[in-house]
């Protein structure tokens, strides 16, 4: 399938990407499906990180916040081993619209048990969760024909059923192939690709989605699963994305495990802004979400993040602070997109980077204090003072405080 890519490095007041990102010889390579879905796996990779408990209720807030921004589908986790799992299956089947995905694992000799738990429990989505890293042919067989029995009593018990390879970017080809294509062959509808070590670079992945898709000739749709480990989780699943598979797997605030998992916010925003790619999420409430997930995970994030760090959008340079205090932000006063795109605002914040003579007196000009040079001294004497004992900038209001004090 091809799609078009609108010329769009720059909307007035949206963004001002590279015009680089959109090269022909570059649109060209890409393939991004026509349709392109997310499961979102905050409530099960996500609640992995360590410290995060959640009740029960507070996952369903989280799974109704998802629903709100337009995520369909959710991972649950293992309903057959983990109550608290099984209970968040019924639980989002009886509180949201959204479809639930469990996993059932090959190796638990109480497979069919398992599976049957998960279909009570509501699961609309069963993954066969396996691995085609075996270290001989024999192994290989003999977990295939596994996975192919499991399918099959999945398949009579009226579920979507699919596979998952775990450790997938550590499985040579030719086993990930004959996994898959068994399974295809046996009638799943889907398969997760899942980099469990995040350990692979976005060329090396998207090369090898591009050797999956011919080795299964495109009969099913390819979702990704990536891990933060090397700091390329977002970047892999783009480049997977681009190279053609049509499901992501995404964390909100990266959440996860270790290093964490590809971000939500980031997959979306990058697809929408950098390659013209809308995957029906709205991005204006990502901000939000993000800090309510943070309130109920009691887990912050970085503050430098893109799109939902809490500095993403403040600006403490004075050139910066001025052009924005100004209101004349044309264009986007030192930003790549308008805070609004996410749903945030921008702020400034006055620190030892703001202190030029410059903003001391635009900002003065605009209270309509009148001021003497020696005054103007004084408030940055008195500013960088604060500043050193308490460690950290001033807000606007405190800044404005100390000028009135100053000069009125
Ligand atoms: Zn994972």
């Amino acid at each position: 399938m091809t799609r078009r890519y609108e010329e769009q490095w720059y909307v007035p007041d949206k963004w001002r990407l590279s015009l680089h990102n959109y090269a022909p010889e570059l649109r060209e390579r890409y393939d991004f499906q026509d349709k392109i879905g997310i499961l979102d796996c905050t409530l099960r990779e996500g609640l992995e990180t360590p410290g995060i408990v959640m009740t029960l209720n507070e996952k369903i807030k989280v799974a109704q916040a998802l629903e709100d921004i337009g995520i369909k589908e959710i991972e649950c986790g293992s309903p057959a081993r983990l109550p608290a799992q099984y209970e968040l299956v019924k639980a989002i089947k009886k509180e949201t619209g959204l479809e639930t995905f469990a996993a059932q694992s090959t190796r638990d000799p109480n497979w069919k048990q398992g599976i049957d738990i998960c279909v009570e429990a509501g699961a609309d989505h069963i993954d066969i969760l396996g691995t085609a890293r075996a270290n001989t042919p024999d192994a290989l067989d003999k977990t295939i024909s596994r996975c192919v029995e499991m399918i099959e009593y999945a398949k009579g018990r009226g579920v979507h059923v699919e596979i998952g390879s775990t450790g997938a970017t550590n499985t040579p080809l030719e086993n990930l192939s004959k996994y898959y294509n068994a399974a295809i062959d046996a009638g799943v509808w889907r398969f997760t690709y899942y980099d469990s070590g995040g350990c692979i670079t976005p060329e090396a992945s998207a090369n090898l989605i591009t050797k999956l898709r011919k080795a299964i000739k495109d009969r099913v749709p390819i979702k990704v699963h990536h891990h933060n480990d090397i700091g390329f989780a977002t970047a892999c699943t783009i480049a997977d994305l681009a190279a053609g598979a049509s499901y992501c797997d995404l964390t909100v605030n990266g959440l996860g495990d270790r290093a964490g998992n590809a971000a939500l916010e980031e997959v979306a925003c990058i697809l929408k802004m950098a390659y013209g790619v809308d995957i029906g999420i709205q991005l204006d409430k990502l901000w939000d979400l993000s800090r309510f997930v943070e309130k109920l995970c009691g887990i912050k994030s970085q503050p430098n993040k893109a799109y939902i760090g809490r500095n993403a959008f403040i600006h403490e340079s004075a050139q910066h602070a001025i052009q924005i205090l100004r209101g004349a932000a044309k264009p986007l006063a030192g930003e790549t997109y308008n805070p609004a795109i996410v749903g945030a605002k921008r702020e400034v914040t006055i620190g030892p980077t703001s202190l030029t003579e410059e903003i001391l007196t635009y900002r003065l000009g605009m209270l309509e204090l009148t001021y003497t040079n020696q005054q103007v001294a004084t408030i940055g004497d008195k500013v960088r003072a604060v500043i050193m004992e308490r460690k950290t900038n001033l807000t606007l209001a405190e800044f404005d405080n100390i000028l009135r004090e100053i000069c009125e």
